[in-house]
């Protein structure tokens, strides 16, 4: 089998390491490739460290409008080669071949985005700020950028990065997931026919040991990290600690409000596929489901329905619309939650679990699930679940939804259903996360705007994507001039 290799100063090179790891299907349990891992990473991030150094120098002082243009090539090269990464995405990460393609889709965005760098990164300037004297800000790339990214978009989460370190000058380091590497595998394989300096882009293999060497190494300049909370905190405080710029992306616990005034089957249906889509492994997955007042009956059994009906299968198979979850643990985990749901007082509405797939009866499959009336205080309301489990939580008012809603420790995203402009833009002013959603179910930023968490689903300043990633890879430099009339020739 396979062990997949590092590319590294433009070449694709063995890594150091002596350990691997299985690259699994997690439809059924297939080994694909086998990806490094354990301590000797750390000397292949070291490697790819210095060479995105050297490769800087000579970038960083091309003009941005020259900057630009390999990303013109990349973004037609992802366009001719949009079936086959989504088919791997499917193939690695187990969400369907329709949600894997709309992923890359959205990927591509951020590149087109990032060609307005030129403009993006234009800046102030006052003339006379003081008798004689003009001010103004200059954006510098800032170095070497690391991205350490999850497996749940690995077509798409590089990109909220990628495209603008590149454009803005700076060297880039991506270090996909273990668990899904294979998708960006193919994209390297487009980004070697750029028209780019060799070491300029490259990407590492491995676990926390690569991690660890990258949030250590002196010549890094900048750390985007995109996966669970506890990770995201320990490398915005480690990344910080070594006097990096951080912008790490964490977990997630979604709720979305229902009032009663909403249509009830257009609720019900977009309600489904964020809480159902990519197996529920979203970060802006809806997740705890307010029905606030009357006709709580019927949007129940409108959402039963609907979640009845989702076709859970292997992703490449036609009219599946569900896939497995990645991985047998993340299975049992969730099977776990789900069962600490009942034993605190919730009442299966669905139950997804015993799930068995024709022609794939070792997948990780967990089908469509509902609890209801699950108790505010229980720990299916709290965690992130991270697969396809919808708790039901009915409540009287708006009020108590938006004082649940400011209760949770994430803030990922936030979603009202409603006929009402004045309960759309109460909810919108008082909800205490970072993207709302007014009737809409996954309320994801297009690529010119910032990928907005808050709370501890997110920590630093700047988020990805847009003008963010702009701020985010450069530097300002303010100057500050006089040209006394005494000291020049008479003109
Ligand atoms: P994860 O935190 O387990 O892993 C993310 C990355 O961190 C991987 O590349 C992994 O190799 C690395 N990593 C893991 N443990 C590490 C450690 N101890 N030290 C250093 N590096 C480490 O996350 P995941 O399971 O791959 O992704 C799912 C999580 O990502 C969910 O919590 C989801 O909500 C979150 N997510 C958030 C966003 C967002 O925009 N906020 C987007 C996508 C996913």
């Amino acid at each position: 089998m396979e062990v997949l290799k590092n590319y590294i100063n433009g070449s694709w090179v063995d890594s150091k390491a002596q350990e691997t790891l299985n690259v699994v299907n997690p439809a059924n349990q297939e080994v694909l490739a086998r990806v490094p891992m354990g301590d000797k990473t750390a000397a292949d991030a070291e490697n790819a460290v210095s060479v995105a150094s050297l490769a800087l120098i000579e970038w960083c002082n091309t003009p941005v409008m020259r900057r630009v243009q390999p990303l013109y090539q990349l973004k037609q090269l992802l366009d001719e080669n949009i079936d086959e990464i989504a088919r791997l995405i499917t193939l690695e990460c187990g969400k369907s071949f329709v949600e894997a393609k709309a992923e890359v889709q959205r990927g591509i965005e951020n590149v087109e985005t990032a060609c307005a760098t030129p403009t993006l990164m234009q800046s102030e300037f006052s003339e006379n700020v003081a008798s004689g004297i003009d001010e103004f800000v200059i954006r510098q790339a800032i170095g070497v950028c690391v991205c350490i990214a999850p497996f749940n978009f690995p077509g798409m989460i590089p990109f909220w990065f990628l495209p603008y370190a590149l454009a803005c000058g700076n060297s880039f380091i991506l270090k996909p997931s273990e668990k899904v590497p294979l998708t960006m595998m193919k994209v390297f394989e487009l980004i070697d026919q750029l028209d780019l300096p060799k070491g300029l882009v490259n990407l590492v293999h491995g676990g926390k040991e690569c991690v660890n060497s990258l949030l250590e190494h002196p010549d890094v300049k900048a750390i985007s990290f995109v996966g669970s909370t506890p990770v995201a905190r320990y490398i915005y405080q480690r990344g910080a600690a070594n006097g990096k710029r951080v912008q790490a992306q964490g977990g997630a616990k979604n709720p979305v409000v229902i009032m009663p005034d909403a249509d009830v089957d257009m609720t019900a249906s977009i309600i489904a596929d964020s809480v159902y889509g990519c197996a529920g492994q979203r970060c802006l997955a809806a997740s705890n489901i307010i029905t606030v007042g009357d006709g709580k009956g019927v949007m129940k059994e409108a959402l039963y329905e609907a979640a009845k009906g989702k076709v859970t299968g292997f992703g490449l198979d036609e009219g599946v619309e569900m896939g497995p979850v990645i991985s047998r643990d993340s299975k049992e985990r969730i099977e776990n939650l789900i069962a600490q749901g009942v034993s605190e007082g919730a009442n299966m509405l669905l139950d997804g679990r015993e799930a068995s797939i024709e022609g794939y009866e070792k997948g990780n499959f967990i089908k469509p699930t509902i609890l209801e009336n699950v108790p505010l205080d229980g720990e299916v309301v709290k965690t992130e679940i991270f697969g396809p489990v919808m708790s039901l939580l009915p409540m009287d008012s708006l009020t108590d939804a938006l004082m649940f809603i400011n209760s949770n420790n994430f803030g990922n995203m936030a979603c009202l259903f409603t006929n009402s402009g004045l309960a759309a833009r109460t909810f919108r002013h008082y909800a205490n996360a970072g993207n709302i959603g007014i009737n809409i179910g996954v309320a994801a930023p297009m690529a010119q705007f910032p990928f907005s968490g808050w709370n501890d689903s997110f920590f630093g300043d700047l988020h990805g994507q847009g003008r963010h990633a702009i701020e985010f890879f450069t530097q300002t430099k303010v100057v500050i001039e006089r040209w006394p009339k005494e000291w020049s020739r008479k003109f």
